[in-house]
């Protein structure tokens, strides 16, 4: 399928260097759109101005919630080439959570032919303030105009972008987080796999509460006994313990992250012993007790690697590596980076040059 370009007549101003971009405010010249109807399937792929879409109050992501969505950067290299990190995952991410939400399978290749010629579009939007990237979101709506619960006919694929500033202003720093023992987040057979809105509006509630207490993420405990760790809002969670390092597995509540994924090869790589298992809170709780915790970390697109200081359960605070960050953290942090901006050796060939 040939995909169509109409550039803006009105460019706006690009954000000055050095300007406070904050996370997702901007948006930058230009949009990558799909449509789909039952019957047709996805046609007229399209990259046309940024702008405002028109649908009908009944359209049904509106009412039911049948979206999904991806997260994703564009970083600047060291040569002045723009790279993505493993967009083939996310792709394939996003037909997982389309299955799941019965919204029509998408040709992978066609979506990064899109994003790729997006972003040459709008290169100039790419920021070049040390640890600042675009932002990329893809992501589906079911729009057909009708109030009845069943899977739409209709549909629309976009892919926005938005200059982003770097995660930690002022270097990698240990976050504080808030364990949640009321609210559940998925449960096994649930969408918690999937990136969904859904998922994300339950748990809004939870993340509110947290924030009162001065957490600034909430760390989800297992659905049905709430005993088990699942991971934080939008990061997985690893612990270094007993000389391994032990991250929950995947069972269908926890939403598989491409940087878990990465990180896990990466510790490999490096020797270490990774444990994808079951682990409790009271487990964690009494092995740092005992000392035999030595670091905690998260891993997610936005901060990519996050030293985890503090975990508040109950009344109970565990503290890791005395609040500060960690050896192993630092070199996960370091290496992926490293890998994203062309700075290092990218030995699993991660790394997708957009322009030169
Ligand atoms: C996106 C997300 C992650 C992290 O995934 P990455 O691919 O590493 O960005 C983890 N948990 C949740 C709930 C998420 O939405």
């Amino acid at each position: 399928m040939k995909i169509r370009v109409g550039l803006t007549k009105t460019p706006k101003a690009k954000p000055a260097p050095g300007q406070k971009l904050g996370f997702g405010r901007i948006f930058s010249d230009h949009m990558f759109v799909m449509n789909y109807k039952t019957g047709k399937g996805w046609y007229d792929p399209r990259i046309v101005p940024y702008g405002e879409l028109s649908l009908s109050p009944a359209a049904m992501c509106l009412h039911y919630g049948q979206t999904v969505f991806e997260g994703m950067k564009a970083y600047y290299g060291e040569k002045g080439e723009i790279r993505l990190f493993r967009p083939d995952q996310n792709f394939a991410r996003l037909n997982n959570s389309n299955r799941r939400l019965t919204i029509p399978h998408i040709d992978e290749e066609l979506c990064l032919e899109g994003l790729k010629k997006l972003i040459q579009v709008d290169k100039d939007w790419v920021p070049h303030d040390q640890g600042s990237s675009l932002y990329i979101r893809p992501f589906i709506i079911a729009t057909d105009p009708m109030l009845g619960v069943r899977p739409g006919d209709e549909y629309l694929f976009l892919i926005i972008t938005s200059p982003s500033g770097a995660y930690y202003e002022s270097g990698l720093a240990p976050v504080k987080i808030y364990v949640e023992s009321n609210y559940v987040r998925a449960v096994r057979g649930g969408t918690g796999m999937a990136k969904t809105g859904g998922n994300y509006a339950a748990s809004l509630i939870a993340q509110d509460e947290a924030h009162k207490q001065n957490y600034s993420q909430v760390l989800w405990l297992d659905g049905v006994e709430q005993k088990y760790i699942e991971e934080v809002g939008a990061m997985n969670v690893f612990f270094v313990l007993d000389g391994e390092v032990v991250t929950p597995e995947l069972h269908g509540s926890i939403l598989p992250g491409i940087t878990r994924s990465s990180s896990i090869q990466l510790l490999r790589d490096w020797g270490l012993n990774v444990s994808e298992r079951r682990i409790s809170i009271e487990e964690l709780d009494k092995a740092n007790d005992e000392g035999r915790v030595l670091e905690a970390f998260g891993t997610g697109t936005a901060a990519v690697i996050s030293p985890i200081g503090e975990l508040r359960w109950g009344e109970k605070k565990m503290i890791f590596h005395g609040g500060s960050i960690g050896q192993l953290t630092q070199r996960l942090y370091d290496t992926l980076t490293g890998i994203q901006y062309g700075r290092l050796p990218d030995p699993h060939g991660w790394s997708v040059v957009v322009t030169e």
